[in-house]
């Protein structure tokens, strides 16, 4: 698995290429945007900056890890000489079919092609393309490369060659590989989804405040970060959606979105990308302050 090709260089894709040309494989990214790539490029650059001021890797490392890595707008390019292509592009499921019928087209006949999806069904995806049983979930965790976690999902048509192919490379890149199958949400977003749609809803029927909530999960359950703030990390556009997914999924009640969610996304409300959501943040910085209408009375 020499040439890796990242698709999207957004948050995840930058984190999910640093990762790779760490590892020393060669590595395509690729965006429609260019901006896209000029910033995941200069993310990569500073979060390896930090880690030569740490003295975790020397500046010729930083430079080697860099120097391996090409940008490319178009997929059919990117993907023309792939052993592997991680799709970490927008979530959404008719833009990912459509990435993945261009990379079926265009990648060499044994790549294995992957997904970063959080929620979408690896299954459907895989059915979009000549070589399901190469398709597979690599669901790599925020901020990728500090993160151990890749939760590796086998779809239906998926084969025990290409998941002992994907698990092993996790590990040579230093990762903690863990195998689940094909349902909504799979495990991380299936349990972490519901605890974070009860925090909101403890929320909405005004059970405590924001401070409150994530103080009780932070110091009683230790939690590093308490649900809403991570919901503001996530994204809360992010987490509505995938609670959808596992709404639909399952036809179970049980997953509905808290209405308090769904009327903070449509009010532009996402969290620390638009720089309010339970909390608000400071520009650009993850400087927090809680949102006084949201404080217990
Ligand atoms: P993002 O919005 O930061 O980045 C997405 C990138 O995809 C953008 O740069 C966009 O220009 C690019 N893109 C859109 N269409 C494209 C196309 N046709 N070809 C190439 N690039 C294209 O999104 P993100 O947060 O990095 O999420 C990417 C994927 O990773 C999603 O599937 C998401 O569910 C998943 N994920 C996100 C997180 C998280 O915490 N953000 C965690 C795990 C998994």
């Amino acid at each position: 698995m020499k040439n890796i090709t990242v698709i999207g260089a957004g948050t995840m894709g930058n984190g999910i290429a640093h990762v790779f040309a760490m590892g020393g494989h060669q590595v395509n990214l690729v965006d429609i945007s260019k901006e896209a790539l000029d910033k995941g490029i200069a993310t990569i650059e500073k979060n390896l900056g930090r880690m030569v001021a740490r003295e975790k890797i020397t500046e010729a490392e930083k430079k080697a890890t860099l120097g391996r890595i090409q940008t490319f707008t178009d997929t059919s390019k990117g993907v023309a000489n792939a052993n592997l292509v991680v799709e970490a592009a927008t979530e959404d499921i008719s833009l990912k079919i459509r990435i993945f019928k261009e990379m079926d087209e265009h990648a060499p006949e044994g790549a294995i092609l992957a997904t970063n999806t959080s929620s979408i069904s690896i299954t459907k995806i895989a059915a979009a393309t000549q070589r399901p049983g190469q398709v597979i979930g690599m669901h790599f965790m925020n901020p990728v490369p500090i993160m151990k976690l890749v939760e590796i999902i086998r779809g239906y048509a998926t084969t025990d060659k290409t998941t002992s192919a994907i698990m092993g490379l996790s590990k040579k890149l230093g990762k903690a590989p863990v195998e689940v199958n094909d349902y909504p949400g799979f495990v991380s977003n299936r349990i972490l989804m519901p605890m974070i749609n009860e925090a909101i809803y403890s929320l909405f029927e005004s059970v405590a405040g924001v401070e409150e909530i994530d103080t009780v999960m932070k110091l009683g359950m230790a939690h590093p970060m308490g649900p809403l703030q991570l919901a503001d990390f996530i994204g809360l556009d992010v987490c509505l959606s995938i609670l959808n997914v596992l709404h639909e999924g399952f036809g179970n009640p049980k997953y509905a979105p808290c209405p308090l969610l769904a009327n903070m996304v449509m009010a532009g409300k996402l969290g620390v990308k638009s720089g309010e959501g339970f909390y608000t943040y400071g520009h650009r910085t993850k400087e927090l302050i809680v949102a006084s209408r949201f404080r217990q009375q």
